[in-house]
């Protein structure tokens, strides 16, 4: 099939953009960005905005930058672009080891990371890392920009607290302490698929016991969360075996898992054990 009817929209700066998002979302216009989940949509007809507007040509949201320790991602950044390390440090090796996870390497060059994170797709892997380290999302309207805290971001399945009318201009994650120490894991059934489960480990040692450990699973719930039981059971621990199967089985229990067609909540569970684990065990080595 072939999509609806629409108008293109084309602005330069953010300025045009949000005025023109003012005036079309209230009927529906959609941003476009990479388009890798968007237009596969609009050709399904299962959406059918009247009005895109295009960001790809506003230059200003290419922006990728450094700046008060955050790693700052503008709109039209693509995924491609974190293949290597973007930031010496674990955080730019930490964007390289999770973007492999994300779809085909052509998707991959189209998408955005900021596309990814406003469609909020329940087994995004942006979307995971942006709550795992508590990234801000800076979101321009008319009415101004406000910055939402990752925690206060996601509200359930491709459901934000953006308003219709808010472009999300820049993702901002911060700096990572150089001693970090992080493990990613995924499960799907054919490479490039959405994942069943994902797990991202993220912790310190200090004395050669865990502290600030950070335990996010994706995929399994409505939106990525950090999981503070397991989380709890892990600090103060060594990175052992046995603190990281301990560490798995209380995330598996702690999580309310979504079911499918493919997938029950009892497998899914599962595999949030598994993914958990051999993120934990990623990360000792
Ligand atoms: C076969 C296939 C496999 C895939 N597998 C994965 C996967 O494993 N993991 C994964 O995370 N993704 C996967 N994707 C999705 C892909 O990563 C998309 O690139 C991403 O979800 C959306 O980014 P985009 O830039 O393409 O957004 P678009 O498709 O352009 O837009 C998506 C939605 O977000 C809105 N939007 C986009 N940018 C903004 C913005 N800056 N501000 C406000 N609203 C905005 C749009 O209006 C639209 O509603 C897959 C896609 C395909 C086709």
């Amino acid at each position: 099939m072939k999509p609806a009817v629409f108008r293109y929209h084309a602005p330069k700066t953010v300025d045009e953009a949000v005025a023109i998002l003012a005036e079309v979302a209230p009927h529906d216009g959609r941003i476009l960005a990479g388009g890798q989940s968007l237009v596969p949509t609009m050709a399904f007809r299962l959406a059918r905005p009247p009005h895109l507007v295009d960001i790809n040509g506003v230059d200003a949201l290419r922006r990728l930058a450094v700046k008060d320790d955050k790693l700052c991602i503008g709109a039209c950044v693509r995924h491609a672009a974190f293949g290597r390390p973007i930031v010496d440090g674990p955080l730019g090796r930490l964007l390289s080891a999770v973007v492999r996870h994300i779809a085909h390497y052509p998707i991959r060059t189209r998408g955005t990371f900021c596309g990814s994170v406003a469609n909020a797709d329940p087994a995004s892997e942006w979307c995971a890392v942006a709550v795992a380290l508590g990234a801000e999302m800076v979101a321009r309207s008319v009415r101004g920009t406000r910055v939402i805290a990752a925690n206060e971001f996601f509200a359930g399945v491709m459901t934000t607290a953006l308003q219709e009318d808010e472009l999300l201009t820049e993702v901002r994650l911060p700096l990572l302490p150089p001693d970090t120490r992080f493990g990613f894991n995924e499960f799907s059934r054919r490479a490039g698929d959405f994942a069943i489960a994902m797990a991202l480990a993220i912790y310190r040692l200090d004395g050669g016991k865990i502290v600030e450990p950070r335990i996010t699973i994706g995929g399994a719930e409505p939106h990525a969360r950090r999981i503070v039981q397991a989380e709890q059971a892990l600090a103060g621990r060594g990175p052992a075996a046995d603190s990281f199967a301990a560490a798995a089985d209380v995330a598996a229990g702690a999580v309310d898992p979504m079911e499918d067609a493919q997938n029950t909540a009892e497998y899914r569970r599962d595999v949030v054990r598994a993914v958990t684990r051999r993120a934990l065990d990623q990360s000792a080595t």
